[in-house]
């Protein structure tokens, strides 16, 4: 009986010949076993796992420019380059498409649309699939795979799904931070008791089709393996050139994963495997300003969070004074993450407070609708498959949106009296969030100057986003030595060494001291500190505003308060060129800075790439000497 079961389901499949051949052997073997043998057990688990894959099965791609336009305008706000990048590839995938599909497989009609449903109502199946093209690579001439990079809350994970919806494609959402154990992209050897695919192959069982959107998250956080390198088990499954055979080790059958459009995520670009960046295309997707989060919090956030908390209807106004509110003092990050946090939790406060207010008994019940009252009788349980998939890891609410409770709400939603008016603005936004947490725009602000021995620098954090970084200084009886405090990196303690040199150097010239001989710090130790919570700090940027502090420390003057500066310095007092200026102007906006000191070779990079918008309101001066930024900021 269980054999004319695989047989039924294999007479359904398009399996390549070499899996047909498998199949057809562990199928005889599987007759000949003892059906209580434990062999047994591991054949007919293999055998379901080959039977349950979508061999030959594509959703037809929909490359529409204008519905995919349409999908990923709904979707996100801004990200303006991104959205133009993947709408040619939509272009260049449906010019290509028409004409390589009279050589391509066409697809088993039944199956096709069976299990679709692992984005939610998100993705309507395809009515009637077509020829899937030959490839569905990205037209870039070598075949990279997408890389959506930036700092967190930016929408590259949301990006990626909004991707699979705009091209039509099943979506699956694979994170593969921290992951160290080559098996769970490999798969187990069979002969492990409990062996199971690797994540792959898993996914293209639940999502039933051969052509995927795969978005693998956080790929910079990729951890170290202790048995293999999952690095190089990612490569085979990610190459164009190898992944057309990728080999996991439980089914030990090649599988073909070149329709497979992978999508990847990462905040820093410096912790991803040189083999696997080199086969990518970056994306960078930026921190925002304040206006566009305002927007995001007005147009997205707040009418989602809106609904989730069961206020549609009601007349709740979370007022455009007390967003701004909130994007300034409580949430002062480049993404939304926070911010959308917040927004969540203002209207759930306002949930509780309505509902606490009229007393719920008072809240007028409707009847139960018909469709309703039935589930509630006959509750709807999933039909259990007969399936060996256990996920290998956490169930992921991403990409799974059944574990979400609305299936089990049996209840229809109150009503909210039309006498209910709620009104959310910058004056009672503590009554739902809290005090502020910030206080005011940065630790050091004028009007006027700084304390002598501060300054103020900006940064690039490994995690993708700039920061404002003051940086202190202060002298201590010693013997001329340097102290660093601050969590510093190696390099970042090469520049404090170069700027301590170089103002040693010019001490007399700055008027440090008041002869040439005299030696600055003879009998003093310098410490430079560089505040701002526990966060490792590297790179050379640092520079300038090291320096800038220094000189401030020996001649006894401020610098000014509302300039930010990032620059390498040279021995010889040069501004050299760094990197991150984009998010670390917007990181000047949100912390009221004025004007930035930039390297004067970051120019044509800045005037290009970085949008007028991001640098509307701040002055921008370029410098090339270190002499410059003094004259600057003294
Ligand atoms: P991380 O690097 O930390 O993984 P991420 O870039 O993947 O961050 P997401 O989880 O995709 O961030 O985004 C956080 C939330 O902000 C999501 O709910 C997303 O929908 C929302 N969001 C981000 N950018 C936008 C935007 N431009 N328009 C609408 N919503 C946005
Ligand atoms: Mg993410």
């Amino acid at each position: 009986k269980l054999l004319q079961k695989f047989k039924d389901r294999a007479a359904q499949l398009d399996m390549p010949m070499a899996v047909r051949k498998v199949f057809d052997e562990e199928l005889n073997k599987l007759a000949s076993l003892e059906p209580s043998a434990s062999e047994a057990n591991v054949t007919r688990t293999y055998l379901e796992w080959i039977t349950q894959l979508p061999w030959g099965v594509y959703t037809p791609t929909r490359y529409s420019v204008e519905a995919a336009r349409q999908v990923l305008e709904e979707d996100h706000y801004g990200l303006k380059e991104l959205k133009e990048r993947i709408l040619e590839f939509v272009a260049v995938g449906k010019l290509r498409g028409s004409l390589e599909s009279a050589s391509s497989v066409a697809p088993k009609q039944d199956s096709a649309t069976s299990s679709s449903d692992s984005d939610g109502s998100t993705t309507p199946p395809p009515p009637a699939p077509t020829p899937a093209p030959q490839s569905d690579r990205l037209p870039t001439p070598e075949g990279k795979i997408i890389l959506l990079h930036g700092p967190p809350g930016v929408g590259k994970t949301s990006v990626g799904k909004s991707l699979a919806r705009a091209v039509g494609r099943e979506f699956f959402r694979f994170s593969v931070g921290g992951l160290g154990d080559v098996a769970e992209i490999k798969g187990h050897r069979r002969t492990y008791v409990g062996a199971l695919p690797g994540k792959i192959v898993q996914a293209l069982k639940r999502v039933g089709t051969s052509n995927p959107l795969v978005l693998i998250d956080e790929i910079d956080k990729l951890g170290r393996g202790h048995n293999g390198d999952p690095s190089s088990a990612l490569l085979e499954m990610l190459d164009p050139e190898q992944n057309r055979e990728f080999l996991d080790h439980y089914l030990d059958l090649p599988i073909d994963l070149s329709r497979v459009l992978f999508v990847c995520t990462a905040n820093n670009l410096s912790t991803i495997p040189a083999p696997l960046l080199d086969r990518m295309e970056v994306l960078e997707v930026s921190g925002y300003v304040s206006e566009e989060k305002r927007v995001i919090a007005e147009r997205y956030l707040a009418p989602q969070a809106k609904a989730s908390a069961g206020l549609q209807d009601a007349d709740v106004v979370l007022e455009r004074s007390a967003i701004d509110s909130l994007i300034k003092w409580y949430a002062r990050e480049s993404g939304v993450r926070n911010l959308k946090k917040m927004v969540e939790k203002i209207f759930r406060k306002t949930a509780l407070k309505i509902v606490q207010d009229l007393g719920e008994e008072k809240l007028p019940e409707p009847p139960l609708p018909a469709d309703a009252a039935a589930a509630a009788v006959t509750p709807a349980t999933e039909p259990s498959t007969d399936s060996p998939v256990t996920p290998l890891t956490q169930p992921d609410p991403e990409h799974d949106q059944k574990i979400h409770p609305t299936t089990t709400e049996k209840r229809a939603p109150l009503v909210i009296p039309p006498s209910v008016h709620v009104r959310i603005t910058a004056d009672n936004l503590k009554d739902y969030v809290g005090p502020p947490v910030y206080q005011k725009d940065r630790m050091y602000e004028g009007p006027g100057r700084l304390v002598k021995g501060v300054s103020t620098g900006l940064g690039y954090l490994g995690n993708g986003s700039g920061a404002v970084m003051p940086i202190e200084t202060i002298t201590t009886p010693g013997k001329g030595s340097l102290i660093l405090t601050g969590k510093l990196g190696e390099v970042i303690r090469e520049s404090a060494q170069i700027a301590l040199s170089w103002v040693k150097a010019h001490a007399y010239d700055l008027r440090i001291t008041s002869s040439p001989d005299e030696q600055w710090l003879s009998n003093r130790d310098v410490h430079i500190h560089m505040p701002e919570g526990s966060i490792g700090k590297e790179g050379p940027s640092a520079g300038t505003a090291i320096l800038s502090a220094l000189v401030s420390l020996g001649s006894g003057v401020g610098v000014r308060g509302d300039v930010a500066m990032t620059g390498e310095i040279s021995l010889a007092g040069h501004v050299l060129p760094v990197g991150g200026l984009k998010e670390k102007i917007l990181a000047a906006h949100r912390a009221g800075i004025k004007t930035i000191l930039a390297p004067a070779a970051n120019r044509a990079d800045i005037e290009e790439n970085v949008p007028d918008s991001v640098k509307e309101g701040i002055k921008l001066i370029y410098v090339e000497d270190v002499r410059e930024v003094l004259k600057e900021v003294f």
